[in-house]
């Protein structure tokens, strides 16, 4: 049997991730960690073992922003000239086909991309005010603090329990560290099931554990924002909707920025959209563009341009 030329893109798409999640999974392990440091120091603020370095207090709105953001591979441009906020405590979703560069553009807000040979990032993406790709930034602190949750669960193979604690430790968090791993639990809606075998292998879970476990994981440092990227697409209905439940409780205490090819669950869970598409550049190559950003409501209601309409619609992508 030979492959579509569908089937092979999304091969290719799936070899990358693979490739991107072994490579941060890599890095992760090489963090030392520092171990669980006593001593009190409130939840809610982000457990910075240097305070204020580059990490500015909250306050700031949006919590982050895209201006003229352009990103390339080697000599290929993937999307060009991007702009839209990401609102704090609200849920934003990108839409839009295969290719048309969403998991690039969610993948600067980490910086992701940075673990890709030969990627580019130009333009402004901003968090809390600070220009992510500024020079004082260390991006693998970056990684550490806005944690990016792949379609295919990516726990460590550690326990449940290290897991979670994984970033609050390397991050240096002053406080008690079974009170940090418990709430995170509790706000991913996984403690329930995992309470009594916190020192049993992650990778005994289900898939829908498993995805609850690396959202408890993003959450155990207390973000403000993460990133999830087809969070639910490898999922059975019932994880699905478990997911999106918590992704409501979650806001507006956290920003989350999510990318689904599932129109019902943008209009579900998000607050604001961002429709890509991919479209002849000057050359002639496909590059993935921005074509509206809105509210949810206006973007499926209302949506200003034509091809946001079409796609909506169901009539193309
Ligand atoms: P989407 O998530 O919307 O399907 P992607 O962001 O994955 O789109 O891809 C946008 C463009 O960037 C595509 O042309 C894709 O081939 C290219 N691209 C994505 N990741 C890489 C990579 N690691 N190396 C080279 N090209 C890439
Ligand atoms: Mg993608």
């Amino acid at each position: 049997m030979t492959d579509t030329p569908a089937a092979s893109a999304a091969d290719e798409t799936a070899r990358r991730d693979e490739s991107l999640v072994a490579a941060a999974a890599n890095e992760s392990m090489r963090q030392p960690e520092v171990g669980p440091v006593e001593g009190a120091a409130p939840l809610g603020h982000p457990c910075v073992a240097e305070p204020e370095h580059w990490w500015p207090n909250p306050g700031e709105d949006p919590v982050a922003s895209f201006s003229g953001v352009s990103v390339s591979f080697g000599a290929v441009p993937a999307v060009r000239d991007v702009s839209f906020p990401i609102p704090r405590g609200s849920t934003v979703a990108l839409i839009g086909p295969s290719g048309s560069g969403k998991s690039t553009l969610i993948r600067c807000l980490n910086r992701m991309n940075d673990l890709v040979p030969g990627s580019r990032v130009e333009g402004d993406v901003r968090y809390r005010g600070v220009d992510l790709y500024g020079p004082d930034v260390d991006p693998i602190e970056v990684r550490a603090r806005i944690g990016l949750v792949f379609q295919r669960p990516n726990p460590f193979p550690k326990t449940i329990f290290d897991n979670v604690a994984f970033g609050p430790r390397v991050l240096g968090f002053h406080g008690d560290i079974h009170d940090i791993v418990e709430r995170a639990l509790r706000r991913a809606a996984l403690w329930d099931e995992v309470k009594d075998r916190l020192d049993k292998s992650a990778l005994a879970l289900s898939g829908g554990q498993q995805q609850r476990l690396v959202i408890a994981r993003a959450l155990a440092i207390e973000p403000d924002m993460i990133l999830m990227d087809e969070p639910a697409s490898a999922l059975d209905p019932i994880s699905t909707s478990r997911i999106e439940d918590l992704m409501k409780e979650l806001t507006p205490d956290v920003t989350i920025v999510i990318v689904t090819h599932n129109l019902q669950q943008a209009r579900r869970v998000a607050h604001f959209t961002a429709f890509l598409t991919s479209e002849p550049g000057g050359d002639g190559a496909l590059v993935g563009r921005l074509v509206e950003f809105g509210t949810t409501d206006q973007i499926f209601a209302r949506p200003a341009d034509e091809r946001t309409e079409a796609y909506v619609s169901g009539r193309f992508g």
